[in-house]
């Protein structure tokens, strides 16, 4: 949850899938695709809390694209079982395998921070270390 009223987890989440702050919606959070700012440009968050705090980004990926890994595989298997088209399966399956963690990273990242600031933070404000020091 933000810190201002009106914002809800909902609109929080929204901005985290969308690379947006999770505190006030700005986007430009990228130099490129990859490389993230170390602090929102409008609102002046700091998004790396403490070290390892992306450890929660890289879990949600894995949890993002192993799922859709294992769903896409389970669909597939049960459209077309007994005759399972194996090598179609890995031409499609192995590239989600591969590239679905790339592509997810930066969407991973700002979606931990969504989860993070609506979820976790909200159950012990005295976590709350970087609103001491924000604009
Ligand atoms: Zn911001």
């Amino acid at each position: 949850m933000s810190d201002r009223p009106g914002e809800s987890r909902g609109k929080v989440m929204w901005w985290g899938f969308t690379r947006r702050c999770a505190r006030c919606g700005s986007g430009h959070l990228f130099r490129h695709y990859f490389a993230m700012v170390p602090d929102c440009p409008r609102c002046g968050l700091h998004f790396e809390r403490e070290q390892g705090y992306f450890a929660g980004a890289l879990a949600i990926n894995i949890m993002a694209t192993g799922g859709l890994f294992a769903v896409s595989f389970v669909i597939a298997l049960a459209l077309t079982i007994p005759d399972i088209p194996v090598v179609p399966l890995l031409v499609i399956l192995i590239p989600i395998a591969l590239f679905g963690p790339i592509v997810f990273y930066p969407f991973s990242k700002t979606i931990w921070i969504a989860v993070d600031r609506g979820f976790l933070q909200r159950l012990d404000p005295s976590e709350r270390a970087d609103e001491r020091f924000g604009p």
